[in-house]
């Protein structure tokens, strides 16, 4: 986007009358000369401390102390950035917005242009396909896991069909061009040097961005043979990085949790179950951006990942990104070998719900994941030695004095020991792990490999 004169975000503000804007979101009663009043959209409240001032055009909340204009209140209310926001009113009263942009960039703004529509018509033939005729192995498979033509539409669901370019004679028939298709990342070259669709036989997830804008496409196969899911190529809007799916249907839920799990179809599962504030990245781990795009939109991630090794060890490296960005992050444990759609299949919402209500901190899911894995799998008795030897340095290892109190208490119960003959050992590690951090150093600096490798103890490591 390009800059907004001042003359167009005057006459935005001009034509959008912020009671008429307000109250498409909210309930307002007139309550003084000058005010109206309704239920706050950014707070939970029972009485109404939300304002709205017509004489000045603006609003105020009593409770959170939120205020400002018509584009403050938009861009609050839609999760939109200042322009984004301009752009939405201007389109609410059928304004045109005028921008002074250079050249290159008037350039790039036309390609995106185009790559957004192809995206967009892309996105409407692969619903069609599933609704339709050629869709019905996909519906299946989508039955069969659990969803309904509801939760299809919602995530705006679709399937590529089984052919080699059926989607490439679609968008021809359309006008869309073979760069555009390619640009975005619809069509590649076939060995016999024709154009074919990048996805086929496959179910469509489309990614779509905050302002409804359709950015690429993950595809999982119907069949065995090939890659299970696969995401489009890296392009001129689609960076599977920065985005996450199903974050615009997501916020609409206003929490100020965001869930975070593994798949797309956990998404679907999680939403299909009530629990709308849930996202995924988009084939990979959760990256930096996208922790920070998490923390720009709520208070707490929830992590919610299969419980396997790769789960969980993907779990505490999500839960460190989170650490290291200052967001509070809490992990949702579900039973060994479960993901969160089977549970939810197999225990109800209900349980699910109580999972989501008491998520663990670091420690307390590093000790419950020892005790797990320290249990023998015919008897299910604790093996006492393996469990002390890993809860004593998660302990050790844990910062918040309180906290470590409080599960030193907890394991020296299930070891049948007192708490201060834990607590003495865990102080006894602490200043080992400080010795060994300090040695490490020493080492380091003299730089000899192996005086480092001789410090290194194993740890553990979730
Ligand atoms: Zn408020």
């Amino acid at each position: 986007m390009g800059r907004i004169s001042r003359e167009s975000i005057d006459q935005v503000i001009a034509a959008n009358d912020i009671v008429d804007v307000v109250s498409s979101y909210v309930d307002l009663d007139k309550k003084s000369s000058h005010n109206l009043f309704g239920l706050c959209p950014f707070h939970t409240e029972k009485t109404p401390s939300f304002s709205v001032t017509p004489l000045k055009q603006i609003y105020y909340c009593f409770g959170c102390h939120k205020g400002g204009n018509v584009i403050s209140f938009i861009q609050e209310i839609e999760h939109l950035n200042f322009p984004e926001a301009i752009h939405f009113l201007a389109k609410r009263v059928g304004i045109e917005i005028e921008e002074d942009e250079d050249e290159r960039w008037q350039h790039k703004r036309e390609e995106q242009k185009l790559i957004y529509h192809a995206l967009l018509e892309a996105a409407g033939f692969f619903h069609r396909s599933l609704i339709g005729d050629t869709g019905e192995a996909a519906r299946s498979y989508l039955t069969r896991r659990g969803t309904t033509l509801s939760d299809w539409r919602k995530f705006g669901l679709g399937y590529a069909p089984n052919q080699w370019d059926a989607l490439y004679q679609y968008l021809t028939s359309r006008a869309v061009s073979d760069a555009a298709m390619l640009k975005a990342g619809l069509i590649t070259r076939s060995s016999r040097d024709n154009w074919i669709d990048f996805f086929r036989d496959r179910v469509i997830f489309p990614i779509i961005d905050l302002s409804g804008n359709v950015l690429g496409f993950g595809g999982r196969a119907l069949q065995d043979q090939g890659a299970k899911y696969i995401n489009t190529m890296e392009t001129a809007v689609f960076h599977k990085g920065s985005y996450l799916f199903g974050l615009p249907q997501a916020l609409k839920a206003r929490s100020d949790q965001l869930i975070i799990v593994e798949g797309y179809m956990d998404v679907i599962a999680l939403s299909k179950a009530g629990f709308d504030n849930v996202v995924a990245p988009l084939g990979t781990a959760l990256t930096l951006q996208q922790a920070r795009l998490v923390q720009r939109h709520s208070k707490e991630a929830l992590l919610l990942f299969d419980s396997d090794n790769a789960g969980e060890s993907a779990a505490m490296r999500t839960f460190e990104i989170f650490s290291d960005i200052g967001m509070k992050a809490g992990f949702v444990l579900l039973p060994k070998g479960r993901d969160p759609d089977d549970y939810i299949r197999d225990k109800g919402p209900e349980r699910m719900a109580s999972l989501l209500d008491n998520p663990y901190d670091r420690s307390s899911y590093r000790l419950t994941l020892a005790e797990r894995k320290s249990r023998d799998p015919e008897s299910g008795s604790l093996r006492l030695l393996e469990y002390q030897d890993v809860a004593l340095d998660i302990l050790a290892e844990e910062e918040n004095v309180v906290l470590a109190e409080l599960y030193s208490d907890q394991v020296a119960r299930k070891l049948g020991t007192s708490t201060e003959r834990i607590t003495q050992e865990v102080d006894r590690r602490r200043g080992r792990q400080r010795a060994d951090k300090k040695s490490q150093v020493t080492a380091a600096v003299s730089g000899t490999a192996t005086d480092m490798l001789a410090m290194r103890r194993p740890k553990f490591r979730a």
